[in-house]
């Protein structure tokens, strides 16, 4: 029998207060067509969180699977995981072999789980890091698809974005920079000057054509600012995303060019979107929202395609990792040290990341 552990809940609250760490055992006779895994890397994105609060419209079922007091699910959505054994009739994959899951909502934060063929997705392991490969399909994956999925960006187009210092906007800087299209990002201002000096800095090493504060962004002079880089209006500032909501967003709007559009996928300011009436009429500018769950279940082969193309340029080098704070999860890890590196996430202005290591 394997021994294993993972991070359960009963009920919907905050993580620190529902959060449990179980004890299980996994018999060595796999069922048909399952594997059985060892978990490598699982991050903490703050949908994670927002779905153990039972404020995220997916919630994985509560079930006696794991033989908790009460039914459980397992929390985490996303991870790199090898195989170490599997039924006799799987072919796709083989023990050592490296797997991500083709959904989420599987339950990720665990040492080892049971999950089916059809569940998992292999992946070329060579040349990368159980992180990498464990952060591949939910914050790369959003970006690369914001950019190509709502208009059709062509090299020297613009894009704008808030929340740009996070896993998903530190990707589309990247992969914006990669395909010759400019971008104007938006930070939060720091507590002091040279710390939001030094952010601006490390985003614009990592590609970002300019970098901006919402203050920057809420000045009135802003959008001849933004004349002024997009050679008077000629080139086009196509998309907007946005990962806060909240004031900011309105200022941000008013920077896109004729028939933009904006495309919203995360609330991190927990503030509604205000959308200017002018914008709507006028401007024709498009509001839409993106989310890779539903992207992913409904375009299973180009999500296995996009996260082999995201691997392959980080693999090459031209990919670069997020700021993370790996927390190492070993036999002995206490719960309360588990549940700590998770109930931070959503705090903002954060070193990075919180990734488990097994
Ligand atoms: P990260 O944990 O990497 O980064 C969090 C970001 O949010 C940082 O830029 C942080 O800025 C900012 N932030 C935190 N608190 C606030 C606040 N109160 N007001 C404004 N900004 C804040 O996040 P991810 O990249 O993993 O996710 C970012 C958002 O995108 C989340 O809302 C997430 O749920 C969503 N998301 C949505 C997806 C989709 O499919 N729709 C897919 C992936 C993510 P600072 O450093 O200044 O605190």
């Amino acid at each position: 029998y394997t021994q294993a552990k993972a991070l359960v809940y009963s009920k919907y609250g905050e993580p620190g207060d529902v959060l449990s760490l179980h004890t299980f055992s996994i018999s060595p006779s796999l069922p048909s067509s399952t594997l059985l895994l060892r978990t490598l890397a699982t991050p903490i994105n703050p949908a994670d969180v927002n779905q153990i609060q039972g404020v995220y419209p997916s919630k994985p079922p509560f079930t006696s699977l794991l033989g908790t007091p009460s039914p459980s699910a397992v929390g985490g959505n996303e991870g790199c995981f090898e195989v170490v054994s599997v039924s006799p009739s799987i072919t796709s994959v083989a023990k050592g072999d490296w797997v991500i899951m083709r959904s989420t909502g599987f339950g990720t934060w665990r040492t080892h789980a049971l999950a089916g063929e059809s569940e998992v997705l292999k992946v070329n392991k060579d040349g990368l890091t159980p992180t990498q490969v464990g952060t591949v399909s939910v914050n790369p994956c959003t970006a690369y698809r914001m950019l190509k999925d709502f208009e059709p960006l062509v090299e020297g187009d613009w894009v704008i974005q808030n929340g740009a210092n996070s896993g998903v906007g530190r990707a589309a800087i990247q992969l914006a920079k990669q395909w010759g299209i400019k971008t104007i990002n938006v930070i939060r201002d720091r507590s002091d000057a040279t710390a939001t000096e030094d952010m601006k800095k490390e985003l614009l090493e990592l590609g970002a054509t300019k970098v901006v504060t919402e203050m920057e962004l809420m000045d009135r002079g802003f959008s001849e600012q933004v004349r002024g880089w997009t050679n008077g209006g000629r080139e086009k500032v196509k998309l907007g995303l946005n990962c806060v909501g909240g004031k900011p967003t309105s200022a941000l709007v008013k920077c896109l060019s004729q028939a933009g559009h904006l495309v919203t996928y995360g609330g991190m300011s927990k503030q509604p979107l205000q959308l200017p009436t002018a914008a709507l009429i006028f401007k024709d500018i498009k509001f839409s929202g993106f989310w890779v769950s539903r992207w992913s279940d409904a375009n299973p082969v180009e999500k296995k395609r996009t996260v082999d193309e995201i691997l392959e340029m980080t693999r090459l080098g031209m990919f670069k990792d997020v700021p993370v704070q790996e927390l190492r999860w070993d036999w002995g890890t206490e719960e309360s040290v588990l549940k700590e590196a998770i109930q931070g996430t959503l705090g903002g202005f954060r070193a990075g990341k919180g990734v488990f290591i097994y």
